[in-house]
């Protein structure tokens, strides 16, 4: 099982995750397939929307696929925008649109605690589905910066810094990022599976 299928066709998650492939290991992205629509996720959870993503990506080209969904939560405002994340100002998704509403919308709160999650699933493999997931904490900032990383990365701070994860090197937010801990637990998994 060393070729896989990639179900995004966000450029910025897709170099976030091909960085942490390991050598020897094949993985295609879904929109090189000639037919390849973007799924529509309508998904009320990260674990559906990922497992939409995966599953038409397994079923369209026949490969083992790995799909993942990000959401950010946010607490004073009751984990939103969570899985309505990329939409949360509307269509089409608008990552500056996103902030606006966001920083607004917390204006009113001294809670700005939040986190990212990212759920990882994984079809068309022996062992049936399979969810990997990974959380980084941090708080939301008053204002955008920095120009780095892409979606609400400029107004995330990680927990125990005082830099936004737009500041940060890719290798850097990899290294402690909700993606980076999925996507090593995918590796674990590979691991184990003896697959790889
Ligand atoms: P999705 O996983 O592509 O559906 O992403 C949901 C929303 O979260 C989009 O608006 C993305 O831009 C944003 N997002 C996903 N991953 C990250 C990240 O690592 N940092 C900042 N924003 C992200």
């Amino acid at each position: 099982m060393k070729n896989w299928v990639l179900a995004s066709f966000n450029p910025d998650k897709v170099k976030e995750i091909l960085a942490l492939m390991p050598d020897g290991f094949s993985i295609q992205l879904l929109g090189s397939f000639p037919n390849a629509i973007e799924p529509v996720e309508n998904g009320l959870t990260l674990e559906e929307n990922a497992e939409i993503k995966s599953l038409y990506a397994s079923q369209l080209t026949g490969l083992p696929a790995l799909a993942d969904d990000t959401g950010l939560s946010v607490d004073a405002l009751g984990g939103s925008p969570g899985v309505f994340s990329a939409r949360y100002a509307g269509e089409p998704s608008n990552s500056k649109a996103n902030i606006r509403k966001l920083l607004d919308a917390l204006d009113i709160h001294e809670n700005r605690k939040a986190h990212f999650e990212t759920v990882i699933c994984l079809t068309g493999i022996p062992t049936g589905t399979v969810f990997l997931k990974g959380k980084l904490h941090g708080s939301i900032a008053r204002e955008p910066i920095g120009a780095g990383g892409f979606g609400y990365d400029p107004i995330f701070i990680p927990e125990g810094s005082s830099r936004s994860l737009a500041e940060y090197s890719k290798e850097e937010k990899n290294s402690i990022s909700h993606r980076g801990l999925a996507i090593r637990a995918f590796l674990q998994w590979l691991k184990q599976n003896a697959i790889n």
